[in-house]
């Protein structure tokens, strides 16, 4: 940090500034965590000066011989991790690894089936302001009123349009998703299962969600949320499915160019901490701690989409409220929790004002949080939403944030 600050004391300042705002904000922004320092570390590292195009001992460079240690040791943590035969760990972002995968199996204008993102599927999934709607015909699916995916209806669309891939997986859904009927269901017509477990990554290695791996042709995630790596995406399939599709050649020289090794090397090390039975005991307060929440909140008055929680997040149903989730994120800003709004299935709200909010438990926990400071936080909602008490709301926030400082409090600035 002190050479930024001699090089770039403007960055310098702003960069203090953003590790002060992780440390007195409450951060429950369900696809955030807080990675650790090794895995800081190997990002920072000169590994980012490599040029490396290829893959380990077939590169287009010269001097590779380290950093194909380094990718090797990352595909094979990312398989045992995962329980994989293959493994890709290029993609720079989850939006490219699910484009890679798009770009291996479909052709521009086939018919396709994913989540609408407004009733919890991502933007890579369909919308027509991306790729994944604008260049093929995306038939979306969604959640019945109890909050749910209808997998009857899923079925009965997949009849009617004959997808060539069926996406499962969300960005905004508290349930646990039945992977072996969406296998059966993309048999039964035919198509392609793809599973983007972004999300739950963390839950499936620590066994705390049914992996997909073993129903899904082909997986993908990001490695910065649950399972908190640093920010980049991972491909997994069997040899036999990567053998028809080639998805070392969709990445590179498909959609990317040279890996980012740096962050290879910190997805490595991120592996290597989510094999330790540490993580696992993480990811179970993590899970724990989120439908403590969820209960807490609907005791203080919030209604929760589909009633709870079987993962690491919920989303608050605002209308009875009569309050957007707009509103509410800023609400919650001024009291230093920070969340984002998000739309409820079938809302009458724009997906700028919403009328919900996402709030999940990853970060917090990473910070040392467990359940008796759920409570906390669920009065810190009510004083900030409710009873429009910021000096209580902020005082519930500072008892949690003091009590667990970042990175224990040796953050680097
Ligand atoms: N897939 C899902 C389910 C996600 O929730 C996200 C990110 O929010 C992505 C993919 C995209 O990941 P990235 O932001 O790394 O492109």
């Amino acid at each position: 940090f002190d050479e930024i600050t001699k090089v770039d004391p403007e960055i310098a300042a702003a960069m203090t500034d953003e590790i002060t705002r992780q440390n007195v904000n409450l951060e429950l922004i369900a696809s955030e965590n807080i990675a650790s320092k090794a895995v800081m570390a190997a990002m920072g590292s000169p590994l980012t000066n490599k040029y490396a195009e290829g893959y380990p001992g077939k590169r287009y460079y010269g001097g590779c011989q380290y950093v194909d240690v380094v990718e090797e040791l990352a595909r094979e943590r990312a398989k045992k991790l995962f329980g994989a035969e293959y493994a890709n760990v290029q993609p720079h972002s989850g939006a490219q690894a699910n484009m890679a995968v798009f770009f291996a199996i479909m052709e521009p204008g086939d018919t396709y089936m994913g989540m609408s993102l407004d009733h919890g599927g991502h933007l890579t999934h369909g919308s027509p302001v991306n790729m994944s709607g604008k260049y093929f015909n995306c038939v979306p699916y969604g959640v019945n009123s109890d909050g749910r995916i209808d997998y009857d209806e899923v079925l009965a669309k997949a009849k009617e349009c004959k997808p060539k891939l069926i996406i499962a997986g969300a960005s905004a859904y508290a349930r646990a998703i039945d992977f072996k009927r969406f296998r059966e269901i993309a048999d039964e017509v035919g198509a392609i299962l793809m599973v983007d477990m972004a999300h739950i990554a963390g839950l499936v290695a620590a066994g705390k969600h049914m992996s997909p791996v073993p129903y899904a042709h082909v997986t993908t995630t990001t490695t910065h949320k649950t399972l908190r790596g640093p920010r980049g995406g991972l491909i997994l399939c069997s040899e036999e499915f990567n053998a028809k599709y080639n998805f070392n050649k969709a990445i590179f020289p498909g959609i990317q160019g040279g890996p980012l090794m740096h962050v290879i090397a910190g997805k490595a090390v991120c592996f290597k901490e989510a094999l330790s039975q540490e993580y696992k005991d993480y990811m179970g307060r993590v899970v724990e701690n989120a439908s403590t929440l969820a209960g807490a909140l609907i005791d203080r008055g919030f209604d929760i989409v589909s009633g709870g929680t079987d993962n690491h997040l919920m989303l608050v149903d605002l209308r009875r409220l009569d309050i957007s989730g707009k509103e509410v994120e800023k609400l919650l800003d001024e009291v230093h929790i920070t969340v984002n709004k998000n739309t409820v299935p079938d809302d009458p709200r724009s997906p700028f004002v919403t009328s919900g909010i996402r709030v999940g438990t990853p970060a917090v926990t990473t910070r040392g949080a467990v359940k008796e400071d759920m409570f906390t936080i669920a009065d810190a909602f009510k004083a900030a939403i409710i009873d429009k008490d910021n000096a209580a709301a902020e005082a519930y926030v500072k008892s949690i944030t003091d009590k667990y400082p970042l990175y224990g409090g040796t953050a680097m600035a």
